[in-house]
């Protein structure tokens, strides 16, 4: 079993398979020169959270690929393009009705339509109990986002490349978060990238000391209050300039007794570590009715089960 999902319903009398498709948390995100493929170095904490899209695939014969959301249906969404992609690379098709119940907001840097997409994979596995050799799902997802692998395994890890060398990391827990997504804001991913190239372009000898003392520090981490110095995003700066919202909802977090903020991924949204549950749901509490936050979330770290088994990651990529 490649990875231990947090809500599994086996339902439809085994005819469909339902997954939970958690979004993630950028507690750190470094990020480094242009690479010639164009995308960037970066090197970042990725945790996933409880918050999560809900996907559901059964068997559609004759119908051809459905994919139902209310943010993007059809052969435009990330979950039918890792079916496309997975039918370029085994012969036949798949017929079959995925539907996607969101939760996760969209374009928010949440990572949840690589979840959806990565969670579509793993449900098709099951469905049709394919035994998809581990560098085989890798490339599959690979093709479908940077950030696609990152979802097919369970638990924090530390990711680096362009997003696609993955390397598995505890980080203590329960971590108590405050997702927070500001009022009437959506970016994207590119168009930040983009800022962040005009307001600086470190070069890889500056990049990757920093990557090295972010990589020992997050290894290092023995309780969730030590993951404070590495609570930090190149692209927050970027953001925060031309859009004050995310700087405002960052310094929310902070007076409401978040230990540690920033914005994830490529935003706009943004969050808090908290000592405990009760401040963290206080201050989601205090976000909302204060209406800095258009959605705001209380949730926790998703830590991989004990005995689920780990190892599916091809080796070359795992420790790369
Ligand atoms: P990342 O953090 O990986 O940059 P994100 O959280 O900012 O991603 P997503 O929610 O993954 O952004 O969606 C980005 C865009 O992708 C959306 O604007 C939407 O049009 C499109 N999209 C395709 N499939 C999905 C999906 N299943 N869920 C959400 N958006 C999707």
């Amino acid at each position: 079993m490649p990875r231990e999902p947090v809500e599994t319903t086996q339902s439809c009398n085994g005819r469909c398979v339902e997954l939970a498709a958690p979004a993630k948390v950028n507690l750190g995100l470094l990020v480094g020169p242009l690479r010639a493929d164009g995308f960037h170095e970066i090197c970042s904490l990725m945790v996933p959270v409880t918050l999560a899209d809900l996907v559901k695939v059964e068997p559609a014969p004759g119908q051809g690929l459905s994919v139902e959301c209310e943010v993007c249906r059809g052969e435009a969404n990330l979950a039918a393009r890792i079916v496309r992609a997975l039918e370029r690379r085994l012969p036949g098709s798949y017929e079959v009705r995925v539907t996607i119940r969101k939760r996760v907001p969209e374009a928010s840097g949440l990572g949840g339509g690589s979840s959806d997409a990565a969670t579509t994979l793993l449900a098709i596995e099951r469905l049709f109990a394919l035994e998809l050799p581990a560098k085989l799902r890798y490339e599959i997802a690979q093709e479908v986002g940077a950030d696609v692998p990152f979802f097919l395994w369970p638990g924090p890890q530390l990711v680096m490349g362009k997003g696609n060398v993955l390397k598995d990391v505890e980080v203590p827990d329960p971590l108590h978060i405050v997702v927070a997504v500001p009022a009437d804001l959506r970016l994207s991913t590119a168009d930040v990238y983009r800022w962040r190239d005009e307001d600086a372009q470190p070069t890889l000898e500056e990049f990757a000391p920093r990557t090295r003392r972010f990589t020992l520090g997050a290894l290092a981490a023995q309780r969730p209050q030590d993951l404070a110095p590495l609570v930090t995003n190149d692209l927050e700066g970027s953001v925060a300039s031309r859009r004050p919202a995310v700087a405002g909802l960052k310094r929310a977090l902070r007076e409401a007794g978040a230990f540690a903020a920033a914005m994830s991924g490529s935003g706009p949204s943004v969050f808090g570590l908290f000592a405990d549950e009760e401040r963290a749901r206080a201050a989601r509490d205090e976000l909302l009715s204060s209406s800095r936050a258009a959605r705001a979330f209380y949730v926790t770290d998703l830590q991989p089960k004990e005995e689920a088994p780990r190892g599916r990651r091809p080796s070359s990529k795992r420790d790369g």
